[in-house]
């Protein structure tokens, strides 16, 4: 029997979480298992505690921008040493077999497994995933803020490569929450025109200076009435619905409306709004392990950090309160202290 791991965990739908423990069996020869100091709490937690998605398990350990270090290392395991400092997101294995695995599209698999379905995640003393998930910290990040970049930050920094975002565009961002200020942050850094689309107007001037040029009310018509034709990217990361047809018009021709936020209402667009300029609505999920790393690097060349609000793990219930409230400024991160 291995050493059990320590755990938060919640038992049905919406409960609280309390401290479990569980015994995590022998470790997978792909396997690494990471000692966790830091981890993040993305939005996805949440709704995962709750069920909203209709595929959580319970008991439920959530935690998903976990950074530790390696402490134990599979047979097959590559690249990695006991006591490399990594970080571990949404996704925890993919197959490396199939054809978007072995085109570099690893989070496209088939067969992908998310680090909190089915399985134990980051809110624990020890985590695991396959070998090729435990991506390297580089130095010059900062360990205490760095959690956050493995699923809020690569989630939106995956649409600038996908979508070749050039330094020229004009890109939007509605909420600016955990996902949307490290999305205003890389925006900026990549040269682009920024605006900043929210719901709270209070956030203004630190979202200036996060790198947004404009501010505008994400749930006001006449404002985006005035945007009409301007953005080549508008990324969406809230989970509510807003008005977007107004957002469809505020493309400029060959524009995406971008879906990385988790919206349950289906999302109607009319034809001619696609037709008319050549625009698009499309989504992407997290991101593959070349592209976190690319990120990683971008992050320790350009000076981003997450913003963090520090709280205990032993916290979590408080944290997950404020996290619920709204008033997370940007993003919260859990410290280790079991
Ligand atoms: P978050 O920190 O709670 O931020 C969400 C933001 O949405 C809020 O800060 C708020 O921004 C805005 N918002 C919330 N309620 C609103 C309302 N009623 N009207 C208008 N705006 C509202 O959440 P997060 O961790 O960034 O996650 C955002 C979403 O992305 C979640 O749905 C999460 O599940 C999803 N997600 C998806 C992926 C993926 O792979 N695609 C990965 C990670 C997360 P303002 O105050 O600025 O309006
Ligand atoms: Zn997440
Ligand atoms: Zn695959």
């Amino acid at each position: 029997m291995s050493e059990k791991i320590k755990a938060f965990a919640a038992a049905e739908a919406g409960a609280a979480l309390q401290p479990f423990e569980f015994d995590p069996g022998e470790l997978g020869k792909d396997e690494v298992e990471i000692r966790v100091s830091h981890c993040g709490i993305c939005h996805s937690d949440l709704s995962m505690r709750n069920n909203d998605w209709g595929m959580t398990e319970y008991p439920f350990v959530g935690g998903h921008e976990a950074i530790g270090e390696i402490v134990a290392l599979g047979e097959n395991a590559k690249g990695l040493s006991v006591g490399d400092k990594v970080g571990l997101g949404w996704n925890a294995r993919s197959c490396g077999h199939c054809r978007q695995c072995l085109s570099g599209y690893q989070v496209n698999c088939p067969e992908l497994v998310g680090t909190i379905v089915a399985r134990h995640g980051g809110f624990a003393d020890r985590v695991r995933c396959n070998w090729d998930w435990a991506i390297k910290l580089p130095d010059g990040l900062d360990p205490t803020k760095a959690g956050p970049l493995f699923c809020g930050g690569i989630t939106v920094f995956n649409p600038f490569v996908q979508l070749d975002i050039k330094p020229t565009d004009k890109v939007g961002v509605i909420g600016i929450g955990g996902l949307g200020h490290l999305a205003l942050q890389f925006a900026d850094k990549w040269g682009c025109e920024v605006t900043a689309f929210t719901s709270d107007l209070s956030k203004t001037d630190e979202l200036k200076a996060l790198g947004a040029d404009h501010v505008v009310n994400s749930r006001d018509d006449a404002e985006l009435e005035k945007l009409k034709g301007k953005f080549d990217m508008v990324l969406s990361t809230v989970n509510v619905s807003l008005n977007w047809p107004k957002y469809m018009d505020a493309l400029a021709p060959k524009g995406h409306l971008h879906i990385v936020g988790a919206t349950l209402d289906p999302i109607s667009v009319m034809s001619f709004n696609l037709i008319s300029g050549q625009k698009a609505v499309s989504g992407t999920a997290t991101g593959s392990q070349a592209v976190v790393a690319k990120m990683l690097e971008f992050c320790a060349r350009h000076n981003i950090e997450t913003v963090t609000e520090n709280y205990k793990m032993s916290q979590i219930n408080e944290a997950f309160e404020h996290l619920e409230s709204g008033k997370a400024r940007y993003r919260i991160v859990l410290e280790n202290d079991f």
